[in-house]
């Protein structure tokens, strides 16, 4: 099923395991994770958790198997989406 947004939780660890699987949603800082600008309808770079901005409509489909693969190997269960 295509996923609508995606965010960040509070307790990212940076362990970098969402950017390997899913490089074109999730970028990876020194402090935090961030939905990367180009696949947000708002084009902000964010954890995204306030802003909830929308995936742009290309993207729900061809990023969902990614971003679903993602959010199940975060060690901490911080990646949350709504499809
Ligand atoms: S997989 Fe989870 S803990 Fe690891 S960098 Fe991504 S959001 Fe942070």
């Amino acid at each position: 099923m295509a996923i609508k947004t995606v965010w960040i939780e509070e307790g990212c660890i940076m362990c970098n395991a969402c950017d390997a699987e899913c490089p074109d949603v999730f970028l990876v800082t020194d402090t935090t994770c961030m939905i990367k600008a180009d696949v947000r309808e708002d084009g902000q770079e964010s954890e995204n958790r306030d802003e909830k901005s929308l995936l742009k409509a290309e993207h729900r489909d061809s990023l969902a198997d990614g971003i679903k693969a993602a959010a199940s190997g975060c060690p901490v269960e911080v990646i949350k989406y709504e499809e």
